[in-house]
Formats: C-alpha cells, structure tokens, sequence
C-alpha cells in the first residue's frame, strides 16, 4: 500500500480487518499529514456540484457521503462515535454567482430526489450519525441578518451538509494504523518507483536509513499528488487532462460573538467557505487569495511540498491569514478578528484547463474519478475526502479478488 493519507487508511484497513496483511508505505514522520489533514473536512452532499448537470458528481459525493460513517465505524469501532461534526453549512449565493438562486434551486431538488431514492433502497444509510429528511431549503436571508452582510447576497439556503475536523479525523486513523496488528506501517519510506519483478512488483525507494526495496504481488497506489507519476512508470498511463492547485487553509480562534455562527459555503465560483466547529474555531478559505498554485505537470512543482507539510515561513502565513480573514470579513462581519492559529496548504487534484470562474470548467465535474487496475497493480484517485472510504474498499475489494 502506497501512501498514508485516508485513501491508503482505508484500503489498508479494510484489507486488514479482512485477513490480509498489509505494509503501508509512506514518505512523511506520520501518516494524515498532507491533504488529508489539510483540508476543510466537508462531507459533501452533492449541493456544491451544481454546475455538473449530469448529476454524476453530485450522485458520487452523495454515495460518498452516505456510507462515510459506516465504513469508519467498521474500521475504527466506537471510537468513530467521538468525530464531532461541525455546525450545518448555509449556502450563501452571491451577487454574481455561475448560476443564479433558480437554477441551484433545481439543483438542489435533483440532488434531493437522489437522495430520496438511495434511503428508499437502503434506510440503514445515515449521513454523519444523521438521517435528515430535507437536505436544503431556501430560506429568508433576514434569518442570517445577525452574522452575515445578507444585503450583499442573491439567495440563503439552510443545509443539512457538515464538515469533520480532520484533526480528529487523522488522531483517530493515526490511533487505528498503529494499533492493527496486520498493518506494517512504514514511515519515513519515499517511493521512487514500481516495476515488474518476479512477484509480481518490484516498489523502491529512500529514506532516512537509504535506499530499500520491498517485492509484493499486489500493489495499491494512494499517493494523491504523485499518484501519476509511479502509474507511469508501473505501466498505467494517466488520462490526460490533470491540473494540480496548490490551495490554502486558515484554522483560527473565532471572537466570542461568531461562535454561536453558521458553517456557510458561498456559492458558486472562486469563493469560499467558513467551518464552525463546536471547539470555538473555524476553517476560513477565500479562493482568491488562498489559491496560490496552478500546474499541469506530471507531479506539482517542488516549492509547493513546505507548505504541504504545513511548513510556512512566518511572515507568510500571517499575511496569508491577514489577507482571508479580511476578505471573509466583508461578508461574515467580525471574522477578522479571529486569530490565526494554523496556517497551511494542500494540493488539490483534478480535471479541467481553465479556473472555477468558467462555467465551462473541467473542475466542474468530479466524476472521473475511482480505481483503476492493471493486472495486480491498482491505482486510486478518490477526488475527494467524502468518498476515500467508498473507494478505499472498492480498492481492497479488487486486492481480495485476486489474493
Ligand atoms: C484546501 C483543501 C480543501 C479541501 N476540502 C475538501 C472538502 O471539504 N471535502 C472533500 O471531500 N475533499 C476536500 N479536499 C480534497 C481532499 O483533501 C483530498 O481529496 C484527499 O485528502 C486526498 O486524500 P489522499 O489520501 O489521496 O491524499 P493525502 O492525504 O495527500 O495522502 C497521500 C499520502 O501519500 C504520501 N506520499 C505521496 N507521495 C509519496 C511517495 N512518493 N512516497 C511515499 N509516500 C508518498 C503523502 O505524504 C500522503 O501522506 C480538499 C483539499 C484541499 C487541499
């Protein structure tokens, strides 16, 4: 198993709670340190992906979603129970959104009617520990009057989507690596490359005691951002069309009078979404200002990697945090006066050559995404956190398929 992100957890402890024995390798001191950590923690729903009108993206995060609990209680038990969701997202349109109120609120309805069908077919389903009837409904943007500039917006929808704190997220994966008794986690251990070798594979690699190799019959590469690159050289070749974004967090101490406040997401274009947590902080992110990178090369560029170890001079990251907490502060009044507590970043894998703003964007569809085999070699690009664990044991059960 390559890489020790939640898409890595997943396929490897589901193999492990199966029977399989299971080496995870992993580059960094420990695992969840990178996107999986780094990240908003959004269970999404399928609401965001209104431009997709396909539906698939919406119908993929909504499977995602819908069996994101499950799948962790069956690898963490009880302590899955204890990852505190954050308080329901408003959906906020702007003034000049992609799609005007009507066109998200049909949306909204499909999303809804899918919804609808998948917990006829199966009731046992939940969404974090909840089993909500109404997924959106439009609301009056008064409501919202007491936190939000709402003269400035088109249209207020009340949600029932949530976020994870991926702090917690990770302490609990982290906790559950370690302690299976069929999992080898390996950190420290960089993969360079995987080759055919008499067993099957051949992955090698550096780290802090030198070079090492390791001959498995099966491999799983979860390796997100340098995911393509040992595909290729394993003899999968990527689908054209990737684009790498370097994009950044702010987690910060909320003022007392905005702890009470809605998670709201803007919608739909290059905004930006604050998480309220029930600890007292907030995730803040302001596309404008926290996009800061933009590649299409085979892995993202090498200066990028500090601030995805959560590596960031100081002047930087309180000018960053400076920068969203103000532009935030136009719409969520008092959001400035917040105090920065981390500041950091992850790469964010996708399809499309243009930004968010284009309605014409490939990042507009999240759908070409799953797991990919070539004999024993699998490949997995889960698109999302919402959907790692789906994918995590479709992965796990291509492995089970071939033991
Ligand atoms: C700012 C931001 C906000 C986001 N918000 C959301 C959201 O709200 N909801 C949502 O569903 N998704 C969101 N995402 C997307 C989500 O974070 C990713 O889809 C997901 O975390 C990817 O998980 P992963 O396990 O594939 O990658 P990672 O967590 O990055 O795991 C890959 C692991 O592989 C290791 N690795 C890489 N290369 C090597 C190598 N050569 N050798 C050994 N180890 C290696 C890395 O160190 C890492 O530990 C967001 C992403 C970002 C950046």
């Amino acid at each position: 198993m390559l890489g020790a992100g939640l898409a890595g957890a997943s396929v490897a402890l589901e193999l492990a709670c199966r029977g399989v024995p299971v080496v995870l390798l992993e580059r960094d001191p420990q695992a969840f340190s990178r996107a999986s950590l780094h990240n908003e923690g959004k269970i999404h729903l399928g609401l965001i992906y209104a431009n997709d009108a396909s539906l698939a993206t919406a119908k993929l995060q909504l499977s995602g979603a819908l069996q994101f609990s499950s799948l962790l209680r069956g690898w963490l038990g009880p302590a899955a129970a204890s990852l505190r969701p954050s308080r329901p997202f408003h959906y906020v349109v702007a003034e000049d959104s992609l799609l005007q109120p009507a066109r998200l609120e049909a949306h909204y309805d499909a999303v809804q009617q899918l919804y609808d069908a998948l917990r006829h077919r199966q009731p046992e389903l939940d969404y974090l520990g909840t089993r909500p009837a109404r997924l959106c409904v439009r609301v009056d943007p008064d409501s919202l009057r007491r936190y939000l500039a709402v003269d400035r917006l088109a249209a207020v929808f009340e949600t029932a989507e949530l976020a994870v704190d991926t702090a917690q997220l990770a302490a609990l994966f982290r906790n559950a690596i370690r302690q299976h008794p069929r999992i080898d986690f390996r950190p420290g251990h960089r993969v360079e490359s995987v080759t055919p070798s008499g067993v099957g594979h051949r992955i090698a690699g550096d780290g802090a005691a030198g070079p090492w190799h390791i001959d498995s019959r099966q491999v799983v590469n979860c390796l997100w951002e340098d995911r393509r690159r040992i595909d290729r050289g394993a003899g999968l070749e990527p689908g054209a069309g990737w684009v790498h974004r370097l994009k950044y967090r702010v987690i910060a101490r909320l003022p007392e009078a905005l702890r009470e406040g809605p998670s709201v997401t803007m919608v739909l274009g290059p905004y930006g979404d604050v998480v309220v947590r029930d600890d007292g902080t907030a995730y803040f992110s302001w596309y404008p200002c926290a996009l800061r990178g933009w590649s299409h090369e085979l892995v993202p560029p090498a200066h990028w990697d500090a601030a995805c170890r959560g590596e960031l001079p100081s002047e930087l990251a309180a000018s960053l945090a400076h920068e969203v907490l103000t532009a935030i502060d136009a719409w969520y009044p008092g959001a400035r006066l917040s105090e920065a507590l981390i500041v950091d970043a992850g790469a964010i894998v996708g399809y499309g050559k243009t930004d968010v703003d284009d309605p014409a964007s490939g990042l507009h569809d999240r759908s070409r995404v799953g797991v990919e085999s070539n004999g024993d070699y699998h490949s997995l690009d889960p698109g999302k956190l919402t959907t790692e664990p789906l994918f995590g044991r479709e992965a796990a059960e291509r492995v089970l398929a071939r033991l």
